[in-house]
């Protein structure tokens, strides 16, 4: 057996990471003992998982369970359990080195957190970095594991003080599974003494009590004294002592799977437990969803809606929500075939008595069971957004609302229903949600369209020149300012039989236009077309204009200028797309401009006033000129 010893470096996050876990203050240290003890329940999942393939696996040491031993004269603090363990390189990987896509995020949610170091344990749980908040309450950490299936020399222990680096070797362990020793920091009059049986043993009750592994501990019992060992007097009264202390292993938690108990029997404090141990996070929910389902095939569901959006909600490498269990066995975390990316911010479990614990993602899928479940899911949860009252739905919206717009265009199936949950900002509601519904209710007699317009800043929307007819008319205009909402307008063609239409796209056919006095612009407009060949690919009279002198605008199939900028903007490439530009023709501007043309159409002005007009509507809707020092210039003439 190779033997080995190193000594490594933290990578430089982590190290940062422990810098700010062992300096700062926190008002809740007791989640260290939280952590430990979920990865040790995550430990045992896992290998009482992989028995199921590998019956040998747990060998004699089949009592699966945590134990905790606690030390009053040494100040340590001790975890123990019989889960799968790790290898020497499981170990480097793990520990130390953290190569969780969180890491970033995380720091950049710390540095974000500066000034509120409360939030600080928050993050710790958010972002998985669980194992090292121990150093909260720790000098010393010491780690020794062995992981299923190795040898008792092939066991790993694992050393460091938080101080830069730590040390790391083979070792004998007797044993499967991980033992994890804190060197307990010297506390304060005031903090508590995690050696103290009842300070833990009221922290396990209150994070890990449904944990499904017992829980155990030493504690000191007063038994009573066997009757022959009772001294007594003549009249058979004991002198002296009846009891002794005892040393007894108990356990902590009752294990209850809260989502196998009646809903009416589990308290609101005990699912919100269940929601933080769950999702790691500290606000309590928004709201939850119990339930059980009886009939050829049974199982439970006690899904959660957080009340706020995860710092990482948008990263691809986002962890879905739900765990899967069969029979209270878990089988698999992460569980993305159970709920869709559109409601990847529900927390839950789901356990399926027919579900085979073997089971691979692949055939997941295609399983008729979850299927079935999923569906069922998906609409208690629509039921629920349905059916919340609006104050809350808003509140709701304004954390989730960007995610869950995504299935309007990623189920087709339920297209209708998830827009009928959207909400935008209006020309007439700019800072208040009007729903789709809504706006159809409160649509003009003769408006037969639903308008919106897509771009980054509410304020320039709002001001844009191509809402001016619409404005004029008195017609709402959704304004639409989330880079999603331009797949959403992709897909979602009409809502409750009115078309959906862009007010920066097409033909708006707001007035019926003086045919005679398009007429009379044609030829001014050709030679300002020939003048802006390589901007544009025509000039048109504008139905949308009331005020301004020129906007650009598309054909009804041509790409947003907001699409256009957000393609861009993540790197890939765009289209180059020619866009009309549109002349007002009621503007004074424009008329001079046209008389101009006819009484000197020579007149070199002409070309600079062109591109004025093709500038003005550049700048108008928030766009960047190509040579901007040119426009004060053009002002003064
Ligand atoms: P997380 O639990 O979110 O993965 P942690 O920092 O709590 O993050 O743990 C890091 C990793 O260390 C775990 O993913 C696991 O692989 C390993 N680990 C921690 N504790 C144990 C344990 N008791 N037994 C086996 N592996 C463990
Ligand atoms: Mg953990």
């Amino acid at each position: 057996m190779e033997t080995k010893k190193e000594t490594h470096q933290f990578k430089t996050e982590v190290q940062q990471m422990l810098n700010l876990i062992i300096n700062s203050l926190y008002s809740n240290k007791d989640i260290f003992l939280r952590e430990l003890i979920s990865n040790a329940s995550d430990a045992i999942d896992k290998v009482r998982y992989k028995a199921e393939t590998e019956p040998g696996i747990l060998g004699d040491d089949t009592e699966l369970k945590i134990h905790l031993k606690p030390d009053a004269i040494k100040q340590t603090f001790e975890i123990s359990d019989n889960g799968i363990g790790m290898t020497y390189d499981e170990v480097l990987e793990n520990i130390g080195t953290i190569a969780k896509s969180g890491t970033a995020a995380f720091m950049e949610a710390l540095e974000q957190a500066k000034g509120h170091e409360t939030l600080i344990p928050e993050l710790i749980g958010q972002f998985g970095v669980g194992f090292y908040s121990a150093f909260m309450v720790a000098d010393k950490i010491t780690l020794l594991t062995r992981a299923a299936g190795a040898s008792a020399d092939q066991a790993v222990l694992w050393t460091s003080s938080g101080d830069g680096t730590f040390n790391i070797e083979t070792t004998e362990k007797a044993t499967r599974g991980t033992t994890i020793t804190l060197e307990l920091k010297k506390k304060d009059k005031e903090e508590k003494d995690y050696t103290d049986q009842w300070v833990i043993r009221n922290i396990v009750k209150q994070h890990s009590d449904f944990v499904s592994y017992p829980i155990t501990m030493e504690v000191e019992r007063d038994e009573p004294l066997p009757d022959e060992e009772i001294i007594k007097d003549k009249d058979d009264k004991p002198i002296g002592a009846t009891t002794r202390k005892v040393m007894r292993e108990e356990t902590l938690n009752s294990m209850k799977a809260i989502w196998t108990r009646s809903a009416s029997e589990v308290k609101d404090e005990e699912y919100e437990e269940f929601y933080k141990h769950l999702s790691h996070d500290w606000n309590a929910p928004m709201e939850r969803i119990h339930l059980k389902f009886e009939g050829t095939t049974e199982y439970y569901a006690l899904l959660y809606i957080p009340s706020k959006a995860p710092f990482d909600l948008f990263t691809p490498e986002r962890r879905h929500g739900i765990h899967l269990y069969s029979k209270r066995v878990f089988i698999m975390d992460d569980c993305k075939e159970l709920m869709p990316e559109y409601f990847r911010f529900v927390k839950g479990v789901v356990d399926a008595s027919d579900l085979n614990l073997n089971v691979s993602r692949e055939i997941l899928q295609q399983d008729r069971l979850v299927i079935n479940i999923r569906k069922n899911l998906l609409k208690k949860l629509f039921d629920l957004l349905e059916k919340m009252e609006p104050e809350k739905y808003n509140t709701f919206y304004d954390e989730f609302g960007p995610v869950l717009k995504e299935g309007v265009y990623t189920d087709p199936t339920r297209k209708e229903k998830i827009a009928a949950l959207t909400r935008y900002k209006t020309t007439k509601s700019a800072d208040k949600w009007v729903s789709l519904d809504e706006y159809v209710k409160n649509m003009a007699a003769d408006q037969k369209e639903i308008y919106y317009i897509t771009g980054d800043k509410l304020s320039s929307l709002l001001n844009s020149p191509h809402l001016e007819k619409l404005k004029e008319k008195d017609y709402e205009v959704l304004l639409m300012t989330d880079p999603v909402d331009e797949w959403v307008v992709q897909s979602l063609t009409e809502y409750d039989g009115k078309p959906l239409k862009s007010a920066e796209k097409g033909d708006l056919d707001l007035d019926t236009v003086d045919d005679a006095k398009k007429e009379a612009y044609n030829a001014l407009f050709g030679f300002i077309k020939g003048q802006l060949e390589e901007n544009i690919k025509e000039v048109k009279p504008s139905s949308r204009l009331k005020d301004s002198v020129s906007c650009l605008s598309g054909d009804a199939w041509d790409m947003s200028a907001y699409m256009e900028k957000l393609l861009k903007a993540s790197g890939q490439k765009a289209p180059e797309v020619k866009r009309v530009l549109e002349l007002n023709m009621d503007h004074p501007v424009v008329e001079k401009i046209k008389s101009l043309y006819e009484s000197d159409r020579d007149n070199p002005v002409l070309k600079d006033y062109s591109q004025l007009l093709f500038d003005m509507a550049v700048v108008a809707e928030g766009g960047k000129l190509d040579n901007p020092a040119r426009f004060p210039k053009w002002w003064v003439t």
